[in-house]
């Protein structure tokens, strides 16, 4: 049986480069989105389409997948992946970097379920895949905002699961701890910035973005009767 369609957001670096590369090595077709473009087509993988959307821009998240669709039949699993960090202290952060953080990591998500989520439901089969943090499970200093985002995408995927279980879709939750990306660059704090780079040094590193692929392929292909609800993994020497 051929494998199924898999949308993965914030495809161009770190956790969804490493998850398209993996998925794509078992079979699977896919649709990989960012706003950059050229990072999703440097990928170079087969039957796969690149498109350059903006996850807050619900239409051009729509557009794309019914396009990948008529290529490549009915979307199978989307991993809302797309994601922004902003630490900041919360007496001097820009709200716009709030702003963002709630746009990407929040609208972002809930755009990209349900862009899928109808055809699932319809279907009867479907895999909804969000990536949080441990972020969404603890809270860290300087994390008030991304924190809140992420505690959120807890709450959505448990929620959601909720209300689709019944219709056979699932729901499933990866919540890494600290994994070695671009993701810490876009913090404009340079004294955040490089105090989170001496606590990754102390614990001795932290996890690679093919750690979270793996964890993500892990669940994924647990038959569609099992639904692994979440993961949380971190460096051992994490606390
Ligand atoms: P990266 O910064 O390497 O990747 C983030 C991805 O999100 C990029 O592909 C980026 O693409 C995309 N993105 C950002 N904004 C948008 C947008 N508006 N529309 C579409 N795509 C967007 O970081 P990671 O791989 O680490 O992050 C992936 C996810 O993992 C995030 O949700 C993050 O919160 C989560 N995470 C990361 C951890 C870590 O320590 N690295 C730990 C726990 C969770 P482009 O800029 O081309 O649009």
């Amino acid at each position: 049986m051929s494998k199924g369609l898999i949308v993965i957001t914030g495809a161009s670096s770190g956790i969804g480069a490493a998850t398209a590369r993996l998925l794509s090595s078992h079979g699977h077709p896919l649709l990989l989105l960012a706003r950059r473009i050229e990072r999703l087509q440097a990928l170079a993988l087969p039957a796969t389409l690149c498109r350059a959307v903006d996850v807050t821009d619900a239409g051009a998240l729509d557009a794309a997948i019914s396009e990948a669709e008529t290529q490549f039949g009915p979307v199978d699993a989307i991993v809302n992946n797309a994601g922004v960090m902003l630490l900041g202290e919360m007496s001097k952060q820009y709200p716009a970097e709030w702003q963002r953080m709630l746009d990407v990591n929040i609208t972002g998500v809930l755009n990209g379920i349900h862009a899928v989520l109808a055809g699932m439901v319809a279907r009867r089969h479907g895999t909804i895949i969000n990536i949080s943090s441990i972020a969404g499970r603890k809270t860290f200093p300087n994390h008030v905002a991304y924190c809140g985002t992420k505690f959120a995408v807890h709450a959505i995927s448990e929620n959601l699961r909720e209300e689709v279980s019944a219709s056979n879709v699932r729901v499933i939750t990866i919540a890494p701890g600290a994994v070695e990306t671009e993701l810490l660059g876009h913090t404009t704090d340079a004294a955040i910035k490089s105090g989170y780079e001496d606590w990754k040094q102390e614990m001795g590193g932290v996890l690679a973005a093919d750690d979270v692929a793996s964890a993500i392929h892990y669940a994924y292909s647990a038959p569609q009767n099992v639904c692994i609800r979440e993961i949380v993994l971190a460096a051992t020497r994490q606390p």
